[in-house]
């Protein structure tokens, strides 16, 4: 199931969008109730496969989609350096304050930081240019798993039992204030930074560890990888961030960008206003935001 929260006529509310179709369905008769967030989704999914009549459809075209998580209950918990040539790339630019040397390029354990949530933006919405705090906007195109069943001490081999779907998320990072700052959760989390959409997968329909992720800026690919060849696996994360911590619904973890970011050019190529970040994995649907 592809769900996505749109608003409409000043509501806000979750819906299951057939896009081969450019209709959405409204879930208020299945699950009996309004359906304002995608939590409430989460919690009744099982209901919802049962009762859903695709009966009724509304033009997308009609509303505006948001985040289909538009204010994550917590931080968006993020990856760094979790592809084997963007870890490379980024210990190269001389941005990464983790490494100095390429023989510290690849993490021995995953590198985990956290962005706020209040940055969450939808598809087709702005990147705001940071005037005063930033000029050094960069791109990064990510698969981003959402957590549908809470857990802490979560293994490896019932990781997946713990996620509800998928997405796709824009990491848009400040790299002079990751650099300067050390800790990235400030350049990482200024206005608007997180991009996330255009909707979520439900887990069953979709095989996160083999995925195209692509991305382009103005129409020139930049990002061309596929999740397989990510350093530490989706339960590797999830075993890792839930050892001492617990994860609960609603939770979104970015698992990290491959190659092809602005700083992995020399000189570095960074977001200029007018430029579009456009932002496709398979099967997740595309991710378009403009830099305003
Ligand atoms: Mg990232």
């Amino acid at each position: 199931m592809r769900l996505a929260t749109v608003e409409q006529g000043g509501r806000t509310k979750v819906v299951l969008v057939e896009p081969e179709n450019d209709s959405y369905y409204p879930l208020e008769a299945a699950l009996g109730e309004p359906v304002p967030d995608m939590l409430s989704v989460i919690l009744r999914i099982d209901e919802l496969r049962t009762s859903i009549e695709r009966t009724r459809g509304t033009p997308i075209a009609g509303a505006r989609l948001l985040a289909p998580i538009p204010r994550p209950p917590r931080n968006v918990i993020c990856v760094g350096k979790n592809y084997h040539e963007h870890a490379q790339e980024f210990t190269r630019s001389g941005f990464d304050s983790s490494a100095k040397t390429p023989a510290d390029a690849i993490p021995k354990a995953p590198i985990i930081f956290t962005k706020a949530p209040e940055c969450v933006i939808g598809d087709g919405a702005d990147i705001r240019y940071p005037c005063g705090a930033s000029n050094c906007l960069d791109y990064e195109a990510e698969l981003a798993v959402v957590i549908g069943r809470p857990g802490r001490s979560i293994s490896k081999s019932a990781a997946y039992d713990h996620i509800f779907g998928y997405t796709i998320v824009n990491d848009v990072t400040a790299r002079d204030l990751q650099e300067r700052h050390k800790q990235w959760f400030l350049g990482k989390s200024l206005d608007t930074f997180c991009p996330m959409g255009p909707w979520l997968v439900t887990a069953d329909e979709v095989d996160p560890e083999d995925l195209s992720v692509k991305c382009w800026v103005n129409g020139e690919l930049r990002q061309n990888a596929n999740t397989r060849d990510l350093i530490f696996d989706i339960p590797t994360l999830i075993e890792t961030i839930s050892a001492g911590m617990t994860l609960l619904p609603g939770d979104v973890i970015a698992t990290g960008t491959p190659a092809g970011v602005g700083i992995g050019f020399k000189p570095p190529r960074f977001l200029r206003p007018g430029d579009q970040v456009t932002i496709e994995i398979e099967g997740l649907g595309r991710l378009s935001n403009s830099i305003a």
